[in-house]
């Protein structure tokens, strides 16, 4: 299979062709069909790290924008760290860098000012700061149509946490597609997962 066939945008596929993407990974092969099909569907995705997860979900949430609304945020991305979260802030700055008007920021703790208000497409974040900016009405969440967890087992399994990604998930009342995705979903995990992305479809590599 080749990128183009799964019909990415140019701007998109440019980006992924300047970090040296030339064909999908395996996990991207099976999941990119099923991510970008109409109508979004939900996904609980396991594949090693280091097998092109985070493209994946990248590649996905870039294809969900609408590019007409530059000040409202649409995607939302969840890691356990913020560390975590700015490398994924990276990535998608990167696999973007060609994407005409997209707009991406951080809410990790000491990132967003009071009072200011996150007016970014995607928003990459820790559970705990998010959810303070939606409490402090800083984060208008009525456009948010794409909410992703990345190493979702380490996000579900912690109870406070868990807690506070649902809350998240409970205040995005639009959202149309829930992504999870991780190295590992232990047993537990998963069927909390299955709750957290309802009628997801499932692949495990
Ligand atoms: P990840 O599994 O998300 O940690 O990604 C592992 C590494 O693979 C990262 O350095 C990516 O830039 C790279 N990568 C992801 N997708 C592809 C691809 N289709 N072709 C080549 N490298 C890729």
């Amino acid at each position: 299979g080749s990128f183009e066939e799964l019909g990415i945008n140019p701007q998109i596929l440019k980006g992924m062709y300047a970090m040296n993407f030339k064909k999908p990974s395996k996990i991207q092969e099976r999941a990119l069909p099923l991510l970008l099909s109409s109508p979004p569907t939900n996904m609980i995705a396991q594949s090693q790290s280091g097998t092109g997860k985070t493209a994946a979900f990248v590649i996905t949430i870039l294809s969900r924008l609408d590019y007409t609304k530059p000040k409202s945020p649409q995607a939302l991305c969840l890691a356990p760290s913020r560390e975590l979260a700015r490398q994924i802030e990276g990535v998608i700055r990167s696999i973007g860098q060609f994407v005409d008007g997209l707009t991406i920021q951080a809410a990790v703790p000491g990132a967003v000012e009071r009072n200011a208000k996150v007016e970014s497409m995607v928003v990459v974040g820790t559970p705990g700061t998010v959810l303070d900016l939606i409490k402090r009405r800083q984060f208008d969440t009525s456009e948010m149509k794409v909410l992703c967890l990345d190493e979702a087992d380490n996000m579900l399994d912690q109870q406070g946490l868990g807690e506070q990604c649902l809350r998240v998930k409970n205040a995005l009342r639009n959202v149309e597609q829930i992504l999870l995705f991780s190295a590992t979903f232990p047993d537990a995990v998963m069927r909390y997962a299955q709750q957290f992305s309802p009628g997801a479809n499932e692949i495990r590599l």
